[in-house]
């Protein structure tokens, strides 16, 4: 087959956000090989079309700093152990990535040199010139933050024009948790502003104030299906769209 086309991708510099859960596919914990291949083959091809993309992984399908605080451990310890739980989901996904031919690097906010370069700006985007795909390992690298800050962080660190946004089992943003709430209703576009105000489950509250402040658009979509991704980057309407005119 040949390559698919440069000129059929919307945006030239995207960046994915994918939460543990994501990586988690139908399993209680850990991550799934076969969920991680399917999603490094989309990126793959998405990479093919000329887009570059960065990713930021979670670590929620292995630990969170919440869960270990509210077990009565120091907050801070907590946290830190949950972004070495990202490094060890950043590195299946390199691993998935490579096998299926992309050129990667993984990039950590804390430094663990044997492992992953430390995060450094000017490289990342460097390597996303190069067309290498670029995981960001470790979030922001500090406690009390979550993963979706670090995607918020970095996409404007690096100029992406998007945050791709993968939910898992449910199609974008809803007036309320549709896993829940019978009643809930799918909303296919939305400013940041009534997102953060009507308390939505886009991405936590401090990551979305960044993109609105920084008018960043947000692609939420379902990650149950892969192609998603491709579907979004060649400028199809899928998901939700959050974005500062709504
Ligand atoms: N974390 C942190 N600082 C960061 C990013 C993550 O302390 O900048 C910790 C925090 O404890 C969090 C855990 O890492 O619970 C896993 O990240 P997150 O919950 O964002 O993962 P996701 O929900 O995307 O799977």
């Amino acid at each position: 087959m040949p390559p698919p086309q440069e000129e059929s991708a919307k945006f030239g510099r995207i960046l994915l956000k994918l939460s543990g859960e994501a990586l988690m596919g139908e399993l209680e914990y850990g991550a799934d090989p076969d969920r991680i291949q399917a999603i490094a083959r989309q990126v793959k091809l998405v990479a093919e079309r000329g887009v570059e993309v960065a990713v930021v992984v979670g670590g929620g399908n292995i630990y969170r700093g919440l869960a270990g605080a509210a077990a009565g451990m120091d907050r801070a310890t907590g946290d830190y152990m949950g972004m070495l739980a990202t490094v060890l989901n950043a590195l299946a996904l390199q691993d998935a990535l490579e096998k299926a031919g992309a050129v990667t690097r993984t990039l950590s906010a804390i430094t663990i040199s044997e492992v992953a370069e430390p995060y450094i700006r000017r490289r990342a985007i460097r390597h996303l010139e190069r067309g290498r795909v670029v995981i960001f390992a470790a979030g922001t690298g500090n406690p009390f933050f979550t993963t979706d800050t670090a995607a918020a962080l970095r996409a404007l660190e690096i100029r992406a024009e998007v945050i791709l946004m993968a939910k898992n089992g449910v199609e974008g943003v809803y007036t309320a948790d549709p896993r829940k709430d019978e009643s809930a209703a799918f909303i296919s576009t939305i400013s940041h502003r009534e997102a953060i105000e009507r308390q939505l489950q886009v991405m936590d509250s401090t990551a979305l104030s960044l993109c609105m402040d920084n008018d960043l658009p947000i692609h939420v979509f379902n990650m149950d299906d892969e192609a998603n991704i491709d579907r979004i980057v060649c400028g199809e309407r899928v998901g939700t769209v959050v974005s500062t005119d709504g």
